[in-house]
Formats: structure tokens, C-alpha cells, sequence
């Protein structure tokens, strides 16, 4: 296809706004698929993905569409992901593509998501098409939406396209927009090969695969193909282009989207941000590469059973192929054994892996804490990254700590402010900005990550009704005065819930979280005494009182089957439970008791 037909673009939304409708109807509208092989969704693809109506990987699809000019034009949907965790895979997603469409729903105007994804767009030099979707609902205010979209974004709207995604309203107006008013890709058949490795994944039936934009050159069968970054050189065994089904062609060509499989079999050799050559003809330079992910909370993975140990380490690595954001090491833990120390690019990252290792593999785990990546400053001048509480040095040792600071925007109704921003101070942010559009604020704030990874967008979420929305970019690390809260059962520190916290939160945070072990871990025949503690020194404290009975007893004798029952009861409740000492943890006590407030 000569570049002058092609067209490369994403498209770019607050979740909820309509991107994956809009996708489904540009699939259908241009007959990719027949009705009967359309379902909701199909770039969805994910079981997870589905159920939560979000999208985690970028997936691309192949379109022809056939323009009022008269010519076909082929175009390539990048979708991109939907949640602030994944902000990572949208730059990705728009370093493939030359254009954007920027849809805003236009009975909610502009969310904290359509800021922080349109300046991604403007970053890549992306032209930029609004689109104004839900224009069928009532409440659809199309030419207020207009308005904010100019004066926040500051983007001309006079040409916006008005659609209904739902009902199919003017998706010929999108797809004319495309054609007319997206540019199309640059690059030169005869230069040497260049193509961006944008997404590699596996699949069970063709080993890896590795999604790629050609820049210059070609991408043929039977070709040897160098990695730029490593050096690694692999024969190319298929070729092919996502409509959305998969389906081999001979070649890519310059501007070009599609897959490549090569048998490759190591991780390192699939490095998303890389540069694909020809080994024969190499070029001389690679692309100009995106930042590569870099994880931002870790936690500890442990298997409840220790003989899954094993099998967790499979699955990782399986998941692993997937998603080159999610990073693992082995680690032991005095109180859970051997397992793993995980690191992801946000809470909700975090959440969607342990769903899938227990849900696709079957496994019962148990996490820790989530902590950000603290810097430590030792005396004799080295710098170490903390990525585990448990770790931290000697007090004695350490000169300064430094933690990880985040901008994050918040757009909620004028009604909600005031919660927010209380929320915010709590939580030690710094206010940056606070302006008006319409009835609704934008407060802009610097906040610790720390104080924002446990709990701060549920919370956001429930004072504001749901009507709040936030997005964050990370902004450096700032020292701060820090310390390490040890939690003791029975005087035996539990290495697991050991955490990080600013000196003024040490005690709330250690108080709340003895008190709710008191109630999470079940009386036993001796006293048990739960404390915090900063080093030596003790800064809460709680105690469990002795159980008289044995549980039987309540049969008064009796009925002895249903004594057994009981007995057996109690035996499978111990294969979750974790013993400390001579006390037994259940599994949901560390979940539990490592949320805040
Ligand atoms: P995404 O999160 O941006 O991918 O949003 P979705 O495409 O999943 O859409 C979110 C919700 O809005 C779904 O319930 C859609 O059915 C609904 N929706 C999408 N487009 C329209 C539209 O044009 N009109 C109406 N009324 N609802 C729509
Ligand atoms: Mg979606």
C-alpha cells in the first residue's frame, strides 16, 4: 500500500466515554467482521478485560476503508488502555501512529483522563480529531463540551464530529475524518529496515509474538532480523496483519502495522521500545524508542501452600510474556517462606495479576504490603533502592530516605470540593493548582506516592460519589522523614506487614493496624499481644485475651458427628492459616490489615 493510503491512529478517552464502542462500530462499519462474528467489544479481549469493561493491552486492527474520494484506504486502529495505571501502554500505543481521535462524551465533558491522554498525544506530535460521543442522550450538552474542550485542551473544535457510538450515528463522519484530515506515515522502502517493537505477547499456538510498526524498509517471511538493542538475530516465520483475526501477508511495508513471529524464546529479545532490523542491511541508528516502564509499587507474591512454589514461579514467568511491565524476583520471607517480590505499575496492575495467577493458575497466595521505591542514602555515601520494607538498613547506617513524589489531576464537582481537598492535605499533598471549568474544579496537587498506592482513588472515588476522576504522572523523589514500622505478634516481628510511613502518620497508622489485627486473628489458649514498633521502641499496642474453651464444648457433648464436623472444620481453616511462634495468622488478616483507614 503506497504511505499516501495509509492511516496509523488511536484513539484516546476517559474511561467510560466510548472508546471501545466506537472501536466495534469502525470494525463493523468498514465489514472487518460479519455481524454474526461481531461481539461487544472484540478488542476486549481479555476475560478480565471484559468483565471490568477496561482495556489493559494495546490491541490493533486493520481496516479498508473505501472513501468518498473513491480510493480504499487502509487504517490501522491502535486502542489503547483506559486507566491511569497503564498511562505507560498509551504512549506505546501513540508512538505507532500519526493521528488520534480524542473522543469526550458529551453528556460528561472533559475528565481527568482526556487531559492526561491528549497531552500524550500532543507529546508524539499526534494531529488530534475531537469527537463528541452520546450525543443520543438527553443529557448530552454537545455545545458546552465544545466550549471546555477549547478552553482546557485548547484545541479547535469547529470541526468536532458529533456521534452517537451506541447507535451508530456518523461513524461515516469519523471514518471521513481519518482519511481527510489525519496525516499519513512517513518512511522509505528503500532505506534500510527500521520497525518499532511496540507490544510482544504469547500465544500457545505460535510461540511469541511481537506486534510491530515498520518505519522504513520491509518485514518479509524467511527474513533474518537483528534486535537493535541486544543484538539477537531471528529468522522471521510469519508475517501478518490483525483483522482483528489474525492473517498472514508476504511482506509490511513503510507506515505499516501488523505481527511478526520468529520463534523467539527469550524476554530479553522481545524488549517493547526496541528497534527490529535487517541483519544483512542493518541501519545505522535506532528509532527514537519510548521510556521503558518502570514498576512503581512492589509487593510480596507467597504461595499459601509452600509446595506451590514451583508452580507460582511458572506462572510468572507465563504472565511475564505478557505484560513486560510486571517484573519478578525471588525472595524468602523469615514469616511466609520462598515466594516472590513483585513489581507493578500501580495498585490496580497489582490487582489484575494476582486475579489472573489465581484465576488462570489456580494459585493461593498471599500477598504483603504494597510499597513504592524508596532511595536510601547510606553514611559512606551509597545509594540503595528499597523495594521491600523488610530490607531496610540499620537506622545507623542510613544518612537521608528519599521517596517518590506524584502530580496528580483531579477533576470533581464544585459540591465535592471540599472533601477533596481535605482528603488531599491528609495525605500530605502539596496544592499546585485549583481553577474552574464550568461547575467543576480542577485541583492539581504533588502527593507522596506512598500515601496514594493503598487506598486514595477508592476514597476519592467514595467522597466524591463516584464523580471525581484523577490521573498522575510520577515527578521525582523528594527526601522526606521516613520511617519503618515493625508489627510484633507475640513479641516475633512479622516481617510481611512491616511498612513505610512518613514520622507524623507512624502512629495512626501502627495503632490502626493493631487494632485491626485484634479483630482479624482468632483468640487462642494463651494471650497474644500485637505491637507496633519504630526499632526498639514501642508505639502501639493491643492484646488478643485467652480463649476459655475448646470450640467442641459448644456441642455439649451430644451429637458426635456434628463434633467431627467441627474438628474438620477447624483443619482446613489451619491450611490457610500462617503460624507465628506458637500464633497461627489467618491468610485474610494480612489482607485485611494492610488497608488503610
Ligand atoms: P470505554 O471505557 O471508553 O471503552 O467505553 P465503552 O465503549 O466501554 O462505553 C462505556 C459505556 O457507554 C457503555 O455502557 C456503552 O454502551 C456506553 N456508550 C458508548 N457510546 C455510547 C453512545 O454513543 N451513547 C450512549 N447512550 N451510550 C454509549
Ligand atoms: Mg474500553
Amino acid at each position: 500500500t503506497p504511505l499516501s493510503r495509509i492511516r496509523n491512529f488511536s484513539i484516546i478517552a476517559h474511561i467510560d466515554h466510548g472508546k471501545s464502542t466506537l472501536a466495534d462500530r469502525l470494525i463493523q462499519k468498514t465489514g472487518a467482521l460479519s455481524d454474526r462474528e461481531m461481539t461487544n467489544q472484540v478488542l476486549d479481549n481479555m476475560e478480565l478485560e471484559r468483565e471490568r469493561g477496561i482495556t489493559i493491552k494495546a490491541q490493533t486492527v486493520r481496516l479498508d476503508y473505501r472513501a468518498n474520494d473513491g480510493e480504499v484506504y487502509v487504517l490501522n486502529l491502535m486502542d489503547t488502555p483506559g486507566h491511569v495505571d497503564f498511562a505507560y501502554e498509551v504512549s506505546r500505543s501513540l508512538a505507532a501512529c500519526e493521528g488520534s481521535l480524542l473522543v469526550v462524551d458529551a453528556s460528561q465533558g472533559v475528565e481527568a483522563q482526556t487531559l492526561a491522554n491528549v497531552y500524550q498525544a500532543i507529546d508524539a506530535s499526534h494531529e488530534i480529531v475531537p469527537i463528541l460521543n452520546k450525543v443520543d442522550l438527553p443529557a448530552a450538552e454537545p455545545d458546552r463540551v465544545k466550549q471546555q474542550i477549547e478552553d482546557v485542551i485548547g484545541i479547535p473544535t469547529d470541526d468536532a464530529v458529533m456521534i452517537s457510538a451506541k447507535t451508530g450515528l456518523n461513524i461515516e463522519g469519523v471514518l471521513e475524518a481519518i482519511v481527510t484530515r489525519l496525516p499519513p506515515p512517513k518512511g522509505d522502502a528503500e532505506a534500510p529496515t527500521t520497525a518499532l517493537l511496540v507490544d510482544s505477547w504469547y500465544d500457545a499456538y505460535l510461540g511469541v509474538i511481537i506486534l510491530v510498526r515498520v518505519k522504513d524498509g520491509h518485514l518479509r517471511r524467511g527474513q533474518k532480523i537483528r534486535m537493535m538493542s541486544n543484538g539477537s538475530t531471528h529468522v522471521i516465520e510469519q508475517v501478518g496483519v490483525f483483522r482483528p483475526k489474525m492473517q498472514p501477508v508476504d511482506s509490511l511495508s513503510p507506515g505499516e502495522m501488523g505481527y511478526v513471529t520468529a520463534a523467539m524464546k527469550t524476554v530479553a529479545d522481545t524488549n517493547v521500545g526496541d528497534t527490529i532490523t535487517d541483519d544483512r542491511n542493518p541501519a545505522a541508528a535506532p528509532l527514537a524508542g519510548f521510556k521503558p516502564s518502570i514498576p512503581v509499587v512492589w509487593c510480596g507474591l507467597y504461595p499459601v501452600d509452600a509446595d506451590d512454589f514451583e508452580k507460582l514461579r511458572e506462572s510468572l514467568s507465563k504472565l511475564r510474556l505478557n505484560d513486560g511491565s510486571f517484573h519478578y524476583e525471588a525472595e524468602t520471607s523469615a514469616a511466609l517462606g520462598f515466594g516472590f517480590r513483585c513489581g507493578f505499575l500501580g495498585l490496580l496492575h497489582l490487582e489484575i495479576i494476582q486475579e489472573r495467577l489465581s484465576r488462570e493458575f489456580d494459585l493461593d497466595l498471599i500477598a504483603t504490603a504494597p510499597s513504592v521505591v524508596y532511595k536510601i542514602n547510606k553514611t559512606n555515601g551509597e545509594q540503595i533502592e528499597l523495594h521491600n520494607p523488610a530490607d531496610m538498613p540499620d537506622g545507623s547506617v542510613i544518612d537521608t530516605i528519599e521517596e517518590p513524589w506524584i502530580k496528580a489531576t483531579i477533576f470533581v464537582p464544585d459540591e465535592y470540593l471540599g472533601s477533596v481537598l481535605a482528603l488531599c492535605s491528609e495525605r500530605r499533598g502539596q496544592q499546585v493548582d485549583l481553577t474552574y471549568v464550568g461547575t467543576r474544579a480542577m485541583a492539581v496537587y504533588k502527593l507522596p506516592l506512598n500515601e496514594v498506592v493503598f487506598d486514595f482513588y477508592d476514597r476519592l472515588k467514595s467522597i466524591s460519589r463516584g464523580y471525581a476522576s484523577f490521573d498522575y504522572v510520577m515527578d521525582g523523589y523528594e527526601e522526606s522523614d521516613l520511617v519503618k514500622i515493625s508489627i510484633l505478634v507475640n513479641n516475633e516481628p512479622v516481617d510481611a506487614l512491616s511498612f513505610m510511613a512518613h514520622r507524623s502518620q507512624a502512629e495512626k497508622r501502627g495503632r490502626s493496624i493493631c487494632e485491626r489485627l485484634k479483630d482479624l486473628i482468632p483468640k487462642q489458649l494463651f494471650k497474644i499481644a500485637i505491637q507496633a514498633a519504630i526499632g526498639s521502641r514501642v508505639i502501639a499496642r493491643e492484646t488478643i485475651g485467652a480463649l476459655s474453651k475448646d470450640v467442641t464444648a459448644k456441642c455439649y457433648g451430644g451429637d458426635i458427628s456434628r463434633k467431627r464436623k467441627l474438628l474438620e472444620k477447624q483443619k482446613e481453616g489451619k491450611k490457610r492459616m500462617r503460624q507465628f511462634g506458637k500464633v497461627e495468622i489467618p491468610q485474610s488478616a494480612f489482607i485485611a490489615a494492610l488497608k488503610m483507614d
